[in-house]
């Protein structure tokens, strides 16, 4: 059984040990694994994806650790990229782990403790999974649905957790204790002694992971995307340096989405018009039936002139399919897009194809 030393500590990146065992390459496992004494090292588990790092075995050969994982067994393998030589049992060895890829999931995974809890104090929707990809990060909650409301509500109260820089403590009580206390979740009936991990008056719950040591380290917890699934509803989330790459990215795309029409960044999505390559391609926003919007089948916004030098007096709305268009009567004119050229430049206006039903 490997001695877990991040147990005591996320914060040890660097540690010696000695090899007690080697599995060469076999027909179900290409990469050799390397089993320590002890490990910083964590393995995948508990919805937490595992660490990378290096071996430094005496004589300075570095062997990299592409993989982590847990055996059945309570022992821990550390999956080396092919190297050129094994290591022998015995042998002393110094372990690194890559301390951004560990600050990233400490930060992914106190999020999410933080984030579970909001999501039941505000709403009693409790987790009921936990997943870490590597772009980002989701719950399932136990719930049909959530409302846009309560995804915002979520956030806020997750983030002023983060804002009040509550410590987190990580205790360890036997199982009966544990039952006392109230646990947001009790793992199955596995160990005798649980690990706690406490946020300072807002979580407890039993953990295995990395976790910060207080809320303000996380930085930040932005949620995306909700999804409908067999268990629940599953809600995405980034925390961290992730909110801050994933804002970015974002921003890149909607500064480029703004750029094409001419737009400030907040009223892109009342862009609905024409490029000028022509037509997007979009679904219907009016159709019961997901009809694909087409061109000139558009729904009046405003009666004024959308570009100088242009006679028509209706402005591009929704597209709508057919269908939505027709169901629309009176408050619907069919606008043709026409090309026109304004001081040489090719513009693209509409007119209004016939008079009002
Ligand atoms: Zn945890």
């Amino acid at each position: 059984m490997t001695r877990r030393l991040y147990y005591d500590s996320s914060e040890i990146h660097e540690f010696d040990s000695v090899v007690e065992e080697v599995a060469p390459p076999s027909a179900e496992q290409s990469r050799p694994a390397v089993i320590l004494r002890e490990t910083a090292f964590y393995p995948t588990s508990g919805g937490q994806v595992h660490d990378t790092g290096w071996l430094t075995l005496e004589g300075a050969e570095r062997l990299r650790v592409a993989e982590v994982a847990d055996a059945e067994d309570g022992r821990i393998l550390h999956y080396l990229e092919a190297p050129a030589k094994l290591p022998v049992a015995g042998a002393r060895v110094r372990g690194s782990i890559d301390p951004e890829r560990r600050r990233d999931h400490m930060q992914q995974h106190s999020g999410q403790h933080v984030l579970s809890a909001a999501f039941v104090e505000l709403y009693h929707m409790p987790t009921v999974s936990f997943h870490m990809g590597e772009d980002y990060c989701s719950i399932d909650l136990a719930t049909p649905s959530v409302s846009s409301e309560q995804i915002a509500g979520a956030e806020k109260r997750a983030n002023e957790v983060v804002f009040e820089n509550r410590p987190v403590r990580i205790r360890y009580v036997s199982r009966a204790e544990a039952e006392k206390l109230g646990l947001r979740k009790l793992p199955p009936a596995e160990h005798d002694e649980l690990r706690l991990v406490e946020v300072d008056e807002f979580d407890l719950s039993a953990c295995g992971g990395t976790h910060v040591d207080t809320t303000g380290q996380i930085g930040s917890i932005l949620l995306r995307k909700t999804e409908k699934v067999r268990q629940g509803t599953r809600v995405e989330f980034v925390c961290g340096d992730r909110a801050v790459r994933m804002a970015r990215r974002d921003y890149s795309a909607l500064s480029e989405a703004a750029a094409l029409f001419s737009a400030k960044l907040w009223d892109v999505p009342e862009h609905r018009g024409p490029t000028e390559s022509g037509f997007r391609a979009d679904s219907c926003r009016r159709c019961r039936y997901g009809g694909v919007a087409q061109a000139g089948f558009v729904v009046r916004r405003r009666a004024r002139r959308w570009k100088p030098g242009l006679r028509a007096g209706w402005s591009p709305g929704e597209l709508q399919c057919r269908a939505a268009f027709a169901e629309g009567g009176g408050y619907n004119r069919k606008l043709i897009p026409y090309g026109t050229q304004v001081f040489g430049k090719k513009v693209i206006g509409w007119r209004m194809a016939s008079r009002p039903r």
